[in-house]
């Protein structure tokens, strides 16, 4: 018997599918562009020399010799491929060795590696969560989280992006509700990957305490950048004993690519017997589990805090200079004890989204490579260009990319209107 209705039907006349030709035609399209080298803070691309503020590559060790040299004596090792699960033929020595030191960096019991940080998520709330249990989760959080929470069938509530107020009204709401027979979990980022800014830790932790709540936090944009030992913002948050469960990904300051969850000797032993995202997949190339390895050994020497000090030095740098030139840039946040906290990410706010995608080109030409983030990864009407730097931009290159966006901000605002003035003037 056949079906009326082609699955595919909807595909045609798709809103996402008329912006992607729209922007292919205007010769704007923001994504997919080609790298022709690595990714350092300075790159080739389509031809021409660009200054990279759009990489996760946060502490510049994609183009460390050692890290090279980690991946290519994993590759000679054990060669190009595992070919099969962690839980049969596909475990090595370095996958043990790296989770024993994440455990230990994390200072947790223990750690378990995923091929990626999203199947990191998926595998961590899609096996601990399942129907009867609330997952309450901020609507800053990662893609991947979300998918997790849906993944996992628990009664998913969201709260409005580091909105304490909302948070409280949802755990009280999970308390009352007759359907939620099973726990609630807390889910979000440490630093938030569009906004660039930190969870309010410790208030959440307070929270979760006197609910009941679990908590776990995604230290994607955070580790190997925030705290002393570069563990991430549970650690300059002073909570990492008050968080239940927290996840990383090697694809960013680890110079690599894969995640990790880091919790209890419980938590992480189920996932590793339970956890079909890690199960029911081939184990990372041994390439890349030896470039993590590499990588997470130098944010732990002696070298770590300075990478780390680097990274934001240029962060708040590239953040003042933006402002001066009167973008609408996120401000440094204060923390409890009067300091401020930094990240290497500093979105630029456009609001519209054909504004930011121009904006895009437009910097583009003149030499400089940022990241556009739309609906969904931000609120409908809150288009941004995401910049982020890296430990090995020198300020001679940060300079450069401040004078491509006065020069552009100028010409851009003559033809498309101003832009989103600083929240605060700019001095
Ligand atoms: N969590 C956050 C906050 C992220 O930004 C990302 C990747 N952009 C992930 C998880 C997924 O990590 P991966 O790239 O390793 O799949």
């Amino acid at each position: 018997m056949s079906t009326a209705t082609d699955v595919f039907a909807k595909i045609r006349g798709h809103e996402r599918v008329a912006q992607l030709r729209a922007a292919r035609e205007a010769d704007v399209l923001p994504y997919f562009r080609r790298l022709e080298g690595p990714a350092g803070p300075i790159v080739e691309m389509e031809g021409a020399t660009r200054i990279m503020l759009g990489s996760n590559n946060y502490l510049g060790l994609t183009e460390d010799p050692r890290v090279i040299a980690g991946a290519r004596s994993a590759l000679e090792r054990y060669g190009t491929g595992l070919t099969g699960s962690r839980l049969l033929n596909g475990t090595i020595g370095l996958h043990l060795e790296l989770e024993q030191e994440l455990a230990a960096w994390m200072g947790t019991e223990d750690a378990i590696v995923f091929t990626t940080g999203h199947q990191a998520n998926l595998g961590a709330l899609g096996t601990l969560l399942g129907p009867g249990d609330t997952v309450i989760a901020d609507s800053g959080d990662h893609a991947s989280i979300l998918d997790g929470c849906l993944l996992s069938k628990a009664k998913l509530r969201a709260f409005r992006h580091n909105r304490l107020d909302k948070l409280a009204g949802q755990l009280e709401r999970a308390a009352a509700d007759p359907d939620a027979r099973g726990g609630t979990l807390v889910v979000v980022d440490g630093v938030f990957s569009m906004e660039g800014d930190v969870a309010p830790l410790p208030d959440l932790v307070a929270l979760c305490r006197a609910h009941g709540a679990r908590l776990m936090v995604d230290e994607a944009h955070a580790a190997g950048v925030l705290g002393a030992r570069g563990a991430g913002s549970c650690e300059l948050l002073g909570v990492e004993d008050e968080v239940d469960l927290r996840m990383g990904t090697f694809s960013k300051s680890l110079a690599s690519c894969g995640g990790f969850l880091a919790g209890s000797t419980e938590v992480i032993d189920f996932l590793r017997i339970q956890s079909r995202a890690f199960l029911f997949t081939a184990a990372a190339v041994p390439a890349a589990v030896g470039a993590a390895l590499a990588a997470l050994r130098i944010v732990r020497s002696d070298e770590g805090p300075e990478l780390c000090a680097r990274v934001l030095r240029n962060a708040a740098y590239l953040n003042r200079g933006l402002h001066a030139l009167g973008f609408h840039v996120v401000e440094p946040q204060p923390l409890p004890d009067g300091s401020t906290v930094m990240t290497p990410i500093i979105p630029v706010l456009v609001g519209d989204d054909w504004k930011a995608v121009l904006l895009w080109r437009a910097l583009f030409d003149a030499g400089v490579y940022v990241n556009v983030a739309l609906h969904p990864a931000v609120a409908p009407g809150a288009a941004l260009l995401r910049t982020s730097v890296m430990a090995t931009h020198d300020e001679a290159t940060l300079d450069r990319a401040l004078e491509a966006f006065a020069r552009v901000k100028r010409e851009f605002e003559i033809e498309h209107g101003p832009l989103p003035a600083p929240a605060v003037p700019a001095d």
